[in-house]
Formats: C-alpha cells, sequence, structure tokens
C-alpha cells in the first residue's frame, strides 16, 4: 500500500500526497484504515494491551512552549509523589489486572538517578512478572543503563517532530531535536522496548513535517509510537493556538501502523479529550494500547498537559470500566499478558 524508495526528498513529497489525498477521500481513508488493522490483526490479535500510568512528577526543568507542566508556567500547583504512593499506585493497577506500570513525570532536577533507581527496584521486586516504562525526558545513556539494569524494559521519549526547524519553534534554543533523536537511538542500543512519538496539529506543522514524521519512524522501527493531537493549555505560549484535527490523527495512526507493523501504539488520552469518540476511533484506525490513569486523584487536576484533559476526576476502577467499554465497542478484546513487542528480545 505504501512504497518507499529511499529517496528523502521523493518520499517526504510522495508520503505528503498520500496524507492529502486521505484527508479530502473518505473512502479511500476507510480502506487505508482497515490495512492497519488487518497488519495489527496479524501481529497482535484484535487485541489492546492495558498500561497503568503513574504521574509521578509535574516539576520540570524544561520549557517546551506547548505543555503545561513547563517550567515557566505560573499558577500551576506543583507535587512529586513519595515511593510509597507511588507503590500505592501500581497496586490499585496490579489489582485491577495490569501487567505495565509507566512512570511519566517532568525532568524533575529533585528527582536523581539513584531516586529512580531504587523507585524502579521496589517495582519491580514486588511486581516481577509486570513491565515498567518510564517517560522521564532526556538523560545521559549512563542513566539510562542503570535503569535497564535496575528494572525497567521500555521508555517512552517522543521526538515530537522530526524535522529540526519546526522542532525550534516548539521549544526553547537549549532543546535539540539532535539531542532528542540521539536519547532514543542509545534507549534502543541498550535494549529498551524504545517509543518514539508526536504531536499531530502543533503549531507551525505543514504535511511535510507530518511526512517527515513517517519517515523517521519508518527508519528507525521504534517499539512504541504515541501520537497526539496538539491541545492548547493555558499560561502557555501556545494558549491561543487550534488544537490538532481528530481526522489527521487518526490518518497518521493508520499511516504509522502500515509503516511500523509491529508497532505498540495507544489511543492516546489526548485523543480521547478532543472528541468523546477518539479513542475507540484510535482503536478502529490501528492502534492497541490504552492508557489507564493510576495517579492519585488528588493530583490528576495537577498533571494538566493540556486544558481539557479527561480523567482528571476519575478513580482508577470507574476508569477501567469506561475503557473496557471503548475496546468492546471497537470489536477488540483486552488482553491479559504484558503486551510486550512482538519484534522485541530482552537481552
Ligand atoms: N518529560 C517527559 C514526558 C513529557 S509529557 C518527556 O520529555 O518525554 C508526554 C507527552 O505529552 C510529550 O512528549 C508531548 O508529546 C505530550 N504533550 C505535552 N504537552 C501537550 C499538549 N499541550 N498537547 C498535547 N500533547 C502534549
Amino acid at each position: 500500500m505504501i512504497n518507499l524508495k529511499g529517496n528523502f526528498e521523493n518520499d517526504i513529497n510522495y508520503l505528503s500526497n498520500i496524507i492529502k489525498q486521505l484527508r479530502v477521500d473518505s473512502e479511500m481513508r476507510q480502506e487505508y484504515f482497515a490495512q492497519a488493522r488487518r497488519i495489527r490483526d496479524q501481529i497482535y490479535g484484535p487485541q489492546v494491551f492495558f498500561r497503568g500510568l503513574i504521574e509521578i512528577s509535574n516539576f520540570c526543568a524544561r520549557d517546551c512552549y506547548y505543555c503545561g507542566i513547563r517550567n515557566s508556567k505560573k499558577n500551576v500547583s506543583r507535587y512529586r509523589l513519595t515511593d510509597e504512593q507511588i507503590l500505592a499506585c501500581c497496586e490499585i493497577g496490579y489489582d485491577i489486572g495490569y501487567k505495565t506500570f509507566v512512570l511519566q513525570g517532568g525532568e524533575d532536577p529533585y528527582f536523581s538517578i539513584s531516586d529512580y533507581i531504587r523507585i524502579v527496584s521496589l517495582i519491580h521486586s514486588r511486581w516481577p512478572d509486570s513491565a515498567i516504562t518510564l517517560s522521564l525526558g532526556e538523560m545521559e545513556d549512563c542513566d539510562y543503563e542503570q535503569l535497564f539494569t535496575a528494572g525497567a524494559t521500555r521508555y517512552l521519549l517522543r521526538h515530537e517532530t522530526a524535522d529540526p526547524r519546526h522542532y525550534s519553534k516548539l521549544h526553547p534554543e537549549d532543546q535539540t531535536l539532535s539531542n532528542r533523536l540521539r536519547c532514543l537511538e542509545s534507549l534502543k542500543t541498550i535494549g529498551y522496548q524504545t517509543g518514539a512519538g508526536m504531536m499531530i496539529g502543533t503549531p507551525y506543522q505543514t504535511t511535510q513535517n507530518l511526512a517527515a514524521d513517517l519517515l523517521y519512524l519508518a527508519n528507525f522501527q521504534p517499539h512504541m509510537v504515541g501520537i497526539g493531537p496538539f491541545m492548547p493549555a493555558s499560561g502557555t505560549p501556545f494558549t491561543d493556538k487550534t488544537a490538532g484535527d481528530l481526522i489527521d490523527t487518526l490518518i497518521m495512526l493508520a499511516l504509522t501502523r502500515i509503516l511500523v507493523p509491529a508497532v505498540l501504539m495507544p489511543a492516546t488520552t489526548a485523543l480521547g479529550s478532543l472528541d468523546t469518540e477518539g479513542r475507540r476511533l484510535g482503536l478502529l484506525a490501528g492502534a492497541n494500547v490504552l492508557m489507564p490513569n493510576l495517579s492519585p486523584p488528588d493530583h490528576r487536576h495537577d498533571y494538566l498537559l493540556y486544558d481539557g484533559k479527561i480523567q482528571a476526576n476519575d478513580d482508577a476502577k470507574a476508569n477501567h470500566k469506561l475503557m473496557d467499554q471503548i475496546v468492546k465497542d471497537a470489536g477488540m478484546t483486552v488482553s491479559s499478558s504484558r503486551g510486550d513487542s512482538a519484534i522485541w528480545t530482552y537481552h
């Protein structure tokens, strides 16, 4: 369905044209979505993997222009969870049946690498049959290595946009795409199931940028890809910008599935926040992961990467019910396995 030729300029134009056609041709779009589902189901079956998300800190040293917990944003009630709070979140998730814990947070300077190692080791020894995913931003290779040794086997670090000029319009000067990509390369080399990804509809994004994202993903072949619409966050430089488009996001999910067949790909919370049907439609476009929020309810409303984030008030069990229904409505079933990548071997 998609034939890349290995020539950068040509491939970018080719992919841009496909995206443009898919935007206007709903029949063609449905064919691509069906193809994406077939590829997914051949590899994983029509199953959805649940990942319990624990937002461990909203302190952040970085200043990404789009992000609602960026360092210079005022009026954020900052928090970080204690070891006990994190373990309590895991326990609730494990009891519901989740076999993956995702620890996500801002780049919180208070946490040293030994703090992270301690937390990963605690979870790993208590729930050895569960996978630990980290989403804690950019680090040195030696830190990633130590965390892998401690028991984390997956790492999410969205590349955000594969075009360096576009990247520089979304981040301050001291944050570079080249460092982000260096981290992703290292994570994969160390042996992590590695997750890249991007927001759809960020300010200044062109169709060519989206094509460049697809080309990057096709070449890098990450184990996981997170794709969600950009959503404006109040108190940030992008507060007045328009949110990303639902159809564009679904198109990018389907094209990613076709180009990275074994990818584990969430129907993201941002997609569900943009549209009440967003996550079900994401599954129908080739996604196969949902990420229920396990963060303590009293801190949910403080981890607002963007305005209108859903689940801010739900408790874990209520949330699980809702997600279960989304899976059923998409004609899929909930997997009880850890849901490792089909192309990953632990080494
Ligand atoms: N500090 C970690 C986690 C960042 S939050 C890291 O650097 O990877 C996880 C993801 O949320 C980001 O990678 C970004 O793609 C997404 N995000 C942040 N702000 C957003 C917004 N306003 N709208 C939609 N997604 C956003």
